[in-house]
C-alpha cells in the first residue's frame, strides 16, 4: 500500500470526489483526518471506509484551518498529506455577478485553501509531506458564465506552482488535480433542476472528447497517486482528469 503510516487531511470528505478520496487513500493505508461541515454525510463516508483508521472533523475551511491543524494532530501526532477538495461553484458571468456569491467562492476554494495549506505547512516540513489540490478543467482554460468559479480555480493553480517551487528544496511536493465534469451534487447546489439537469450532463458529455464524465474515482486515484512516494519526483504539475477536454478539444 502506497500511503501505510500516512495521516492524510482530506477537506470536503463528506460528498462526492472527497468521499471517494477518503475511500482511495484509506485503501493505501493511510489514516485519515475527514474534514467538512455536514457531520452526517461525514459519518458516512466515514461508515464505508470499513474500519480503516479515520477521524471526523467538524470543520469550516473558511475559518477554521488552526482547528483542523490541532484535531489532526491530537488523535493522529503528525501530518503527511494535505488534500485540498472543498469546493463550491459559482453562478452566471461579469454582467449578472452577484458580488457575495464571488467573494464566498474565493473564499473557500481559494483563500481556505491558502490558510489551511499555511497551517499544515510547518508539519509537513517535519514529514517531507505532500499536498494535492483539487482544482477544475476551468482552472486551466476558461469558460464564459463561471466567473467566479474559473478565476477561484485559476488562482489555486498558480498558487499549486508557487507554493510547491517555495517548497521543492524542503521537499515538500505541491500538485494539483484539473478534473473535467464528475457526476457529484455539486452542480445541483447552484440551482440546477431535474428539468434542467439532463441537458447540462449531455452538454457535459458532448463536450469530452472521450465522449462521458468522469467518475469520482477517477480523479480519487489521481490524488493518491500524487500524494504518494509513486509521484516522488512530481511537483508544480496540474494533472488534467478530463477525458481530453483540456488538451484535445479545438479553442
Ligand atoms: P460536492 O458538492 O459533492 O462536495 C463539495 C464538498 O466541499 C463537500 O464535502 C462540502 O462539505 C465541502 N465544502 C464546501 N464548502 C466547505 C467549507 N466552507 N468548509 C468545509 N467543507 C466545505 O462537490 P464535488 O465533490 O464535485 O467537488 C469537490 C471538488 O472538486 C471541488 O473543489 C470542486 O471544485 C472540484 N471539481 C468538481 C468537478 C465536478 O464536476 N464535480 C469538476 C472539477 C472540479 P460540507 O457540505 O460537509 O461542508
Amino acid at each position: 500500500m502506497s500511503l501505510s503510516n500516512k495521516v492524510a487531511i482530506v477537506t470536503g470528505a463528506s460528498s462526492g470526489i472527497g468521499a471517494a478520496i477518503a475511500q482511495v487513500l484509506a485503501r493505501e493505508g493511510a489514516t485519515l483526518a475527514l474534514v467538512g461541515r455536514n457531520v452526517a454525510n461525514l459519518e458516512a463516508t466515514k461508515k464505508n471506509l470499513k474500519g480503516a483508521k479515520a477521524e471526523i472533523v467538524v470543520a469550516d475551511v473558511t475559518k477554521d484551518a488552526d482547528a483542523i491543524v490541532e484535531q489532526t494532530l491530537a488523535k493522529f501526532g503528525r501530518i503527511d498529506v494535505l488534500v485540498n477538495n472543498a469546493g463550491i461553484l459559482g453562478k452566471g458571468g461579469l454582467i449578472d455577478l452577484d458580488i457575495a456569491e464571488f467573494d464566498s467562492v474565493i473564499n473557500t476554494n481559494l483563500r481556505g485553501v491558502i490558510l489551511l495549506t499555511k497551517a499544515v505547512l510547518p508539519h509537513l516540513l517535519k514529514t517531507k509531506g505532500a499536498v494535492v489540490n483539487v482544482s477544475s478543467c476551468a482552472g486551466i482554460r476558461p469558460f464564459a458564465g463561471a466567473l467566479s468559479y474559473g478565476v477561484s480555480k485559476a488562482a489555486l493553480d498558480q498558487f499549486t506552482k508557487i507554493v510547491a517551487l517555495e517548497m521543492a528544496p524542503q521537499g515538500v511536493r505541491v500538485n494539483s488535480v484539473n478534473p473535467g465534469f464528475v457526476v457529484t451534487n455539486i452542480h445541483r447546489s447552484i440551482g440546477i433542476v431535474d428539468e434542467e439537469y439532463n441537458g447540462v450532463l449531455q452538454r457535459a458529455i458532448n463536450s469530452h472528447p472521450m465522449g462521458r464524465v468522469g467518475d469520482v474515482t477517477e480523479v480519487a486515484e489521481a490524488v493518491a497517486f500524487l500524494a504518494s512516494s509513486k509521484a516522488s519526483f512530481t511537483t508544480g504539475a496540474l494533472l488534467p482528469i478530463d477525458g481530453g477536454k483540456n488538451n484535445l478539444t479545438p479553442r
